[in-house]
């Protein structure tokens, strides 16, 4: 990378962090030493999700030693995609790298998608080429999630993470044009196409302590992820209707033959397993129509994606 030591553009770094203290020092040092060694035009904005430990305070530190260093503090826990956002909002560069606050991402990778930023890429995906460390039903959800938005939403998401460039363009677009309250970001930059460059690595093991993402909120990314790229699920609720509809037809027959020959209808335990599966299938599709409209319901309400309730280095009054 000696060629990027000249004067290059605002390079971004958006590092969203929740409870991350024990660890936030180090990230943010070995990402700012990475991106100086890039060029010296740089800036950090670490987006503190509504953290209930110290990670706004480390925030605090780090910026007073070097003003490249900003932070915005939601006003709760909003969520990675949110905190995200913010940061997409707030960054200035012509270029943003969002990253991870645990090293999970390697920012030894940063001077490569940087150098096919300057090749002409607008979004660089950085792509897990491992997952060691997930349980294996971490792995299986994982896998049948992103398969089930690669199949039916029509992009590609398998093994893809939330570790990328995007070019000032890009972030223009992601901010200005894709007003969506619920999002899925890394749907979201695959959806959008341009120029585009794929870079793989290895997970690193965590730093400090667990997962931020509990089981719930996991389950919520993928019913988002899904409902905001497919509407299958519906369609199979429409397919799983003419699926009993010729069903019944056959049952009717059956029922009408038997009545002509003068047998008795046959079957008490026939019509508890109909009612049952058919109640069922009822449940599980209104069910389904219900996270659309429930989707429906927060689009409309359009309230903001998050709150900001304490920053340092950062000019609230112009998120861009
Ligand atoms: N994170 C966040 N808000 C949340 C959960 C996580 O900003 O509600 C941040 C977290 O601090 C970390 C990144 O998102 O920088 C990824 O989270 P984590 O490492 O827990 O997830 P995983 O590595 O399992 O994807
Ligand atoms: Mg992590």
């Amino acid at each position: 990378m000696t060629s990027s030591t000249q004067a290059t553009p605002l390079i971004s770094a958006i590092v969203p962090a929740y409870n991350e203290h024990q660890g936030l020092t180090h990230a943010i040092q070995t990402i700012a030493e990475t991106l100086e060694a890039c060029t010296s035009n740089w800036e950090i904005i670490v987006v503190d999700d509504g953290s209930k430990d110290n990670t706004f305070v480390k925030v605090d530190q780090l910026a007073v030693l070097d003003s490249r260093i900003k932070g915005l503090a939601l006003s709760r826990n909003f969520g990675k995609e949110a905190a995200m956002l913010a940061g997409l909002e707030y960054a200035n560069g012509a270029a943003v790298i969002i990253i991870d606050a645990d090293l999970q991402h390697p920012p030894s990778l940063i001077p490569e998608m940087i150098e096919q930023w300057q090749q002409g890429a607008q979004i660089v995906h950085a792509v897990k080429r491992s997952r060691e460390e997930d349980s294996f039903q971490q792995k299986a959800a994982a896998y049948c999630i992103n398969q089930l938005i690669s199949r039916f939403g029509g992009i590609n998401v398998q093994n893809s993470s939330d570790f990328k460039l995007l070019d000032r363009e890009i972030v223009d677009i992601i901010v200005h044009q894709l007003p969506e309250r619920e999002r899925f970001f890394r749907g979201l930059t695959s959806w959008l196409g341009f120029n585009e460059y794929f870079l793989y690595f290895d997970v690193a093991s965590r730093q400090g302590d667990e997962s931020k993402w509990s089981f719930w909120s996991l389950l919520e990314l993928a019913i988002t992820a899904l409902t905001s790229f497919t509407s299958l699920p519906l369609r199979i609720i429409t397919l799983l209707g003419f699926a009993t509809l010729t069903l019944g037809f056959f049952v009717i027959g059956d029922t009408l033959i038997s009545l002509a020959n003068g047998k008795a209808v046959s079957g008490f335990a026939t019509i508890i397993i109909s009612l049952l599966l058919i109640g069922s299938f009822i449940m599980i599709s209104l069910g389904i129509i219900g996270e659309y409209i429930a989707k429906i319901y927060e689009e409309v309400k359009g309230r903001p994606h998050y709150l900001i309730k304490a920053s340092v280095g950062i000019n609230r009054t112009q998120p861009r």
